[in-house]
């Protein structure tokens, strides 16, 4: 069985979640299910996409056997009272920026897991420290899944696919190519020799604050396991950034590779 949990609002991200899936495994079983654990106060739960319809028709395309679209009173009941804390790699970024964030993540994907009890779980690169979360829950509570990483899905001109895409304007649509772009700057000085890391985290930063009314969360170069900044581009390292535009925060990640010497 192979589970993949979303929150809805499917695009080609999550359906090459659902193909990988299918290869893999003789049985697929998605999840949608906005996860309310998950938001904090003032963020978009409530205007969060949601359409049960639109999805389960794109699904129909795909091998799937089953959807699991629980509410809220399924999945956490009156009397809910127990949640999950992962340490350290759930602090910095995302942990800083959205406190409670990955102890909602936490929580609802162990009880999806012992409800759907899939084989192998699938997520997105796009969540980077998601995807470290998660595999760091699996192996300190001896979880009996296999978590599997897959790439993100970006849209032809290179932003990364979201559910929250939908709330850019045209303006912001636009201008929300400088993520991808500062990322790529990255690669693009790491490949013309430059090791800095803060050297780099700059001119990244600089890119994006071409559109005046970007707000930065975060822009950083991280290892790829420990997610703590790196000072210089030896091996392979992750990009990580979040941005706000307007109403709308995005984020994005990428490998970064120093050339082979
Ligand atoms: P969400 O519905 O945003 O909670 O995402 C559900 C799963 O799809 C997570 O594992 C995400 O990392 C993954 N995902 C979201 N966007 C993308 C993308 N553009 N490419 C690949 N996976 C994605």
């Amino acid at each position: 069985v192979g589970f993949v949990p979303t929150m809805g609002a499917l695009h080609k991200g999550h359906l090459s979640l659902v193909e990988t899936a299918a290869k893999e495994c003789e049985t697929v079983v998605v999840s949608i299910y906005v996860n309310p654990t998950q938001f904090g106060r003032g963020e978009d739960f409530d205007r969060y996409p949601r359409n049960l319809q639109q999805d389960l028709s794109l699904l129909a395309a795909y091998p799937v056997g089953a959807v699991f679209a629980p509410t809220d009173s399924e999945m956490y009941p009156k009397g809910f009272d127990t949640w999950v804390q992962v340490g350290q790699i759930a602090e910095p970024w995302e942990g800083t920026c959205r406190p409670g964030h990955f102890r909602g993540v936490a929580t609802v994907v162990l009880k999806l897991f012992n409800l759907v009890e899939p084989d192998i779980a699938y997520f997105g690169e796009k969540d980077y420290q998601q995807l470290l979360v998660v595999k760091q829950m699996v192996r300190d509570l001896n979880i009996p899944v296999e978590i599997r990483g897959c790439p993100t899905v970006r849209e032809p001109d290179g932003l990364a696919m979201s559910s929250r895409n939908q709330y850019l304007s045209p303006d912001e649509r636009r201008d929300a190519l400088v993520l991808f772009q500062s990322e790529r700057l990255a690669q693009q000085l790491v490949d013309s020799g430059e090791t800095d890391a803060a050297r780099i985290t700059q001119a990244m930063r600089d890119h994006i604050l071409r559109v005046p009314y970007a707000k930065i969360d975060y822009v950083a170069i991280v290892d790829p396991e420990t997610l703590q900044e790196v000072s210089t581009v030896n091996r392979p390292v992750r990009a990580i950034l979040a941005v706000r535009l307007g109403g709308t925060r995005l984020i994005d990640n990428m490998e970064i590779t120093p050339k082979p010497v």
